[in-house]
């Protein structure tokens, strides 16, 4: 394949050839060989394929069959009870599943709301965090949760289970014998966007998971290079071609944080397996926990922060010192910016998602969707990095917005190397890129609104338009 008037830089044209999985050359004096596809980029900036250093792709899956639950689409009670009501009186007696929770739409709601608005098929709806669900009377009783004490893991209040399930997805996952969702149309979202290679970071992914997205590559409807994430029951699993074992991730919960010690040691252990460690930390206490953890357990190439929302300088500091990666997310400071500024203290508001300061402070700094959990499109991401502004135009930490090549970054950089350079598009390197619709000139007055044109995963087509 030729792509011609491609424009690796400002004012450059040059014209790129790959083959057999590789750019073969560039040069602007190539012309097309007999029987070549040729794509005429115009003009348009080519960036290498983008890789979302975090999200959920099961989940996100998962979430384009199910009802919308929260901001933006839903907002208030009488907006959220329709939509479930709505859909669960449609054709279909099974289990109804809503995402994207959150307690600016109705509260702290519990198995009796549900039941009002949408009492007869099996209900459940995830909070936005990803971290709690919370049922009706109809979904307990299919799981088999009855009233009065039992040994599952939901919240009960005088013995009587409210619905609301924490962090429980592995215990969910058994009960209710799901099968994993088809990746075919995650896959070709991420393909439109220029993504060609995702970190998975479910905490919980095993072989299970490992196979799964095996089977998925191998059928050709997962397109990205995946580093999967997750539990040590990956230690075993053996990295391949486009999918590898990643990082060990830990979850902490600040209410709920594990001994110290065991924390160090899960550390060393997965350390010793050849895993590096994804800590993913919300909260300043979480952050330090973490640092110390793996600075006890002594920090190997490649561990990582996931998120650092709430980051003090000497945090700064200490992540720093420590020589950790922090993958963040600056799209939610547009998603869920107006709510932080009335929740969040104000002192911590210039604490909150960082990125300036890491990137000064000299820490790697990359970025993820964290989807379905956060928006899908690294565009979007990347102008909330250079802006830093809500969705109502408030601006959060305006100190800490990013230049472009820092933003570059957030997505260009290497799986294991969150943060570092952007991988190179030069001859020999795998063919690996997007073709976007507009020239470097102005590319950065208005990110959010790049579309792909061509998106050139390992030598293959895996999005044109
Ligand atoms: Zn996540």
């Amino acid at each position: 394949m030729l792509i011609t008037g491609a424009s690796l830089s400002p004012g450059v044209r040059t014209a790129i050839r790959i083959d057999g999985g590789r750019i073969a050359c560039i040069s602007p004096g190539l012309r097309p060989l007999r029987g070549e596809d040729v794509f005429d980029a115009a003009g348009a900036a080519v960036l290498p394929g983008l890789h979302d250093h975090h999200l959920h792709l099961l989940a996100y899956a998962a979430a384009l069959d199910s009802v919308p639950c929260g901001p933006p689409q839903v907002t208030d009670a009488a907006a959220l009870a329709q939509a479930l009501g709505t859909r669960a009186a449609r054709a279909g007696g099974g289990w109804l599943r809503g995402v994207g929770y959150h307690e600016s739409v109705a509260g702290e709601i519990d198995r009796w709301w549900l039941d009002r608005v949408a009492p007869e098929r099996p209900l459940r709806i995830q909070h936005r965090s990803g971290q709690l669900w919370i049922f009706n009377s109809a979904g307990l009783r299919s799981l088999g949760v009855g009233d009065g004490a039992g040994d599952d893991p939901f919240e009960r209040h005088g013995g009587t289970p409210s619905g609301r399930l924490y962090g429980a997805d592995a215990w969910l996952r058994a009960r209710l014998g799901t099968r994993m969702p088809a990746l075919g149309e995650a896959s070709l979202r991420l393909a439109r966007l220029g993504i060609t290679g995702v970190t998975d970071a479910g905490p919980d992914n095993g072989a299970g998971e490992f196979r799964h997205f095996a089977r998925e590559r191998a059928g050709g409807r997962l397109l990205q290079d995946v580093l999967v994430m997750g539990s040590a029951g990956l230690d075993p699993a053996w990295s391949r071609p486009g999918l590898a074992v990643g990082a060990t991730k830990i979850h902490l919960r600040e209410s709920a944080l594990p001994d110290f010690g065991a924390m160090r040691e899960r550390i060393v252990q997965s350390h010793a397996a050849g895993r590096a460690v994804a800590v993913h930390c919300v909260t300043q206490a979480e952050l330090v926990f973490a640092v110390g953890a793996l600075q006890a357990a002594g920090v190997r190439r490649g561990d990582r922060l996931e998120h650092a929302s709430l980051a003090s300088p000497e945090a700064v500091a200490l992540v720093r010192e420590a020589g950790l990666h922090v993958v963040t997310q600056p799209h939610f400071l547009f998603e869920r910016g107006d709510a932080y500024l009335s929740a969040v203290p104000t002192q911590d508001i210039a604490h909150l998602y960082r990125a300036r300061s890491f990137v000064i402070a000299g820490v790697p700094l990359g970025a993820g969707s964290d989807a379905p959990y956060g928006d899908i499109d690294p565009w979007r991401a990347m102008d909330a990095a250079l802006r830093r502004t809500s969705r109502a135009g408030r601006v959060l930490g305006a100190d800490e917005a990013l230049d472009p090549a820092a933003v570059l970054r957030l997505y260009g950089s290497h799986p294991l190397h969150p943060g570092g350079p952007c991988r190179s598009l030069a001859a020999g390197a795998v063919a690996d890129l997007c073709v976007l619709d507009r020239p470097w000139e102005g590319l950065f007055e208005d990110l959010a609104a790049v579309r792909v044109r061509l998106t050139v995963g390992c030598g293959r087509v895996l999005h044109a338009v």
